[in-house]
């Protein structure tokens, strides 16, 4: 059950709302955001919801049986839109768009990316500076050398920056720099870092475990927005199966389902999803049909050379296509929507 309280809610109200809520036998978890305050109670009893509805400093109450509950459309019924600044949004009319290589290698590559994305009129970058590698001995990132000298070009440019935390103890030095924290396949049910990222106001894009369930996706997005960051995405990067043609099983299941059950944004990783260059476009173009919010996409200018999952990153010329094709294909859902 999510119960909206009142901001100001006095300290007698919001009392006599927890006693009724021990008396019902709810357990009552209060949650601050950035733009609510709710009362999340748990209970199995059956009672008459205007008993609580009513009460003084209560806004508003849902019935939400899920495990998770403030991520659920349940309750708000309303898609979430986040606002990155600058006439950029994310959720809202318009396709949301993100690409970049999957490392940050040099200043030259971070200027030559921002370059193309300037060209084909894309405003936030992908980037990873500490990078989760399965081998040890892989490159794994510039660290924040390599993030300062990008928010130096991003800035420079009007280029917003979406790039992966791999701690918690890296949020704080990262701050500054970033527009959007990415938390990867493998941090995914990283309770400590979702908790922590919860307690700070940037936007999330959380990733699906390699191994994760659409609910465990949901339920770890459930730990941001309980800790008071409403500002969620949620991404499918594909998941782990018995399939060997390709490196990830890209789930556009999941694209429909996440949409039906959450009001958060969905961004679809078609590069991590597939993990084969040349498969890139056609489950890019899928996801947008599905009902994805925006796509994010690994380019690089001379893929073969990048430090990191070349065989998936999509040369310039391959990514202008992709993006235009994924504008014409978001015109075509919007009209067949209308419908
Ligand atoms: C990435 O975005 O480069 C990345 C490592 O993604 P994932 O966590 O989905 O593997
Ligand atoms: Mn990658």
């Amino acid at each position: 059950m999510i119960i909206q309280i009142a901001k100001d809610i006095s300290k007698k109200d919001k009392d006599q709302l927890i006693e009724k809520l021990n008396h019902i036998q709810y357990k009552g978890n209060e949650v601050h955001t950035q733009f609510g305050n709710y009362m999340i109670a748990v209970g199995k009893k059956e009672f008459d919801i205007r008993a609580v509805g009513t009460l003084p400093g209560v806004i508003d109450i849902h019935r939400v049986s899920d495990n998770y509950k403030l991520v659920s459309k349940k309750w708000k019924v309303n898609d979430t839109v986040i606002d990155l600044g600058d006439g950029v949004t994310i959720g809202a009319d318009d396709i949301a768009l993100m690409a970049g290589p999957c490392s940050i290698e040099s200043e030259e590559q971070i200027e030559s990316t921002i370059l193309h994305l300037k060209e084909i009129g894309i405003k936030i970058m992908r980037g990873g500076v500490y990078k989760p590698r399965s081998s040890p001995y892989s490159f794994r990132g510039l660290g924040m050398d390599g993030l300062r000298l990008w928010h130096e070009a991003a800035k420079r440019h009007s280029i917003k920056i979406i790039t992966e935390v791999m701690m918690v103890e890296q949020i704080d030095e990262m701050l500054p720099y970033v527009d959007i924290f990415q938390v990867g396949a493998r941090n995914s049910q990283n309770f400590n870092l979702l908790d922590a990222l919860g307690k700070i106001d940037k936007p999330i894009l959380l990733k699906r475990g390699i191994s994760g369930t659409i609910e465990e996706l949901l339920q770890g997005a459930e730990y941001i927005f309980s800790n008071g960051n409403e500002k969620i995405m949620l991404c499918e990067r594909g998941i782990r199966s018995y399939e060997t043609a390709y490196r990830n099983t890209f789930d556009i299941n999941s694209i429909a389902i996440l949409k039906e059950k959450s009001h958060l944004p969905v961004i679809a990783d078609p590069s991590h999803g597939v993990g084969i260059r040349q498969y890139v476009e056609p489950v890019a173009l899928a996801s947008i049909l599905a009902g994805a919010d925006g796509v994010i996409a690994e380019v690089h200018t001379v893929p073969e050379k990048a430090f990191s999952d070349g065989q998936q990153t999509l040369d310039y010329g391959q990514s202008k296509n992709l993006f235009n094709k994924l504008r014409m294909t978001w015109e075509l859902k919007k009209e067949m929507d209308r419908m």
